[in-house]
């Protein structure tokens, strides 16, 4: 129907299932080129995208219906998000009040709790990759740079935005699922305060900044805030919250959290104060107009010649009209 967004691999659509009669058949259409993706030697990762996909089932990870390839690109179909980008609220709003940020956060943690119980970490959180949904519930999507890891392994590559990475990260010091709980440390300081901790023009100068400057906690802050993002935003990885066996638990039982009955949040009946303005499935008023403008053209793409890549890709949800909502 229209492109919805893009990102640094994927050109993302809105489109109607043929036969479509009840609205139910909307879903979003990530479109990836294959010969893009073996140029930048992103194979492992597009495969672990759609294999996560498949695998994850939680109420506040975007779930995957179908996924096929034709010889040039790969096709994941996603249930479509449209209540906007949680970050797109935030900016207009400027800042959240703790209790707003409390109930996001939590989302977020229970989300991202459950890859890593699932041996997955994000590698990716950051505000183009969090969506609200038409209740006003989080949902996290990309899976392009999460990669499936067993316990001992730390991975090496670089990835993401960088004013989101984690030190360890940016040292190539190896890294693993807590770089994750870094990533919610300055989501949640950018909620609370409108902007993320280290900022810089110069990206070598914001590395700098992450490594090494002490974070400024505002005094407007309750002093359980600043005992969380102190956690979060510990340096070193093994002294920081989350890092002990518990993982996310640990983060979960910190007193900022207290009045957030987790049962409840994972069972989606906390309701949510803010809800987006959506009118119906079809509805894109809450995405940005440079790309629901632009025309609705999966365009041609050369064909790889090279191997066979991209075998197994094809999925079928096993129900693809019951929600695991
Ligand atoms: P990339 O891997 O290239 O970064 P993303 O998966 O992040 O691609 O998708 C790019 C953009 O498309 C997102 O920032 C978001 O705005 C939009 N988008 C992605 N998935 C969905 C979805 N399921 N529903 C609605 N919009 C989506
Ligand atoms: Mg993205």
């Amino acid at each position: 129907m229209r492109v919805v967004g893009k990102g640094a691999f994927g050109k993302v659509f809105q489109v109607r299932q043929k036969g479509d009669v009840e609205g139910d058949g909307i879903f979003a259409m990530k479109v990836m080129r294959k010969d893009t993706i073996i140029k930048k030697k992103h194979v492992d990762y597009m495969k672990a995208e759609r294999d996560i996909l498949t695998k994850v089932v939680h109420p506040f990870i975007v779930q995957l219906r179908y996924s096929f390839q034709t010889k040039s690109k790969l096709y994941l179909i996603l249930d479509f998000v449209n209540g906007g980008h949680l970050f797109f609220h935030l900016y207009r709003q400027g800042i959240f009040s703790e209790d707003q940020a409390r109930f996001y956060t939590a989302e977020i943690v229970s989300a991202v709790s459950h890859l890593h119980t699932c041996g997955i970490v994000h590698r990716d959180l950051k505000p183009e990759n969090i969506l609200v949904d038409v209740d006003g519930h989080v949902m996290l999507t990309d899976f392009g740079l999460a990669k499936e890891i067993d316990e001992s392994s730390r991975s090496n590559s670089m990835c993401g935005t960088t004013e989101y990475m984690a030190p360890e990260i940016l040292q190539s010091k190896g890294h693993n699922k807590d770089a994750d709980w870094w990533s919610i440390g300055i989501l949640l300081y950018e909620m609370l305060t409108g902007q993320p901790p280290f900022t810089h023009p110069s990206r070598q100068k914001l590395q700098q900044r992450i490594i090494q400057e002490k974070i400024k906690l505002p005094p407007f802050l309750s002093t359980e805030a600043h005992s969380l993002l102190k956690g979060l935003l510990q340096k070193e990885p093994s002294r920081r919250l989350g890092s002990g066996p518990s993982d996310g638990d640990e983060i979960k039982k910190h007193k900022w959290f207290q009045s957030i009955n987790w049962k409840k949040l994972e069972a989606r009946e906390i309701q949510p104060k803010f809800k987006p303005d959506v009118n119906g499935k079809e509805c894109i008023a809450n995405f940005d107009k440079c790309w629901t403008t632009m025309p609705a053209d999966d365009s041609p793409a050369s064909t790889p010649t090279a191997g066979e890549h991209f075998q197994g890709y094809t999925y079928v949800a096993p129900n693809p009209w019951l929600s695991s909502k």
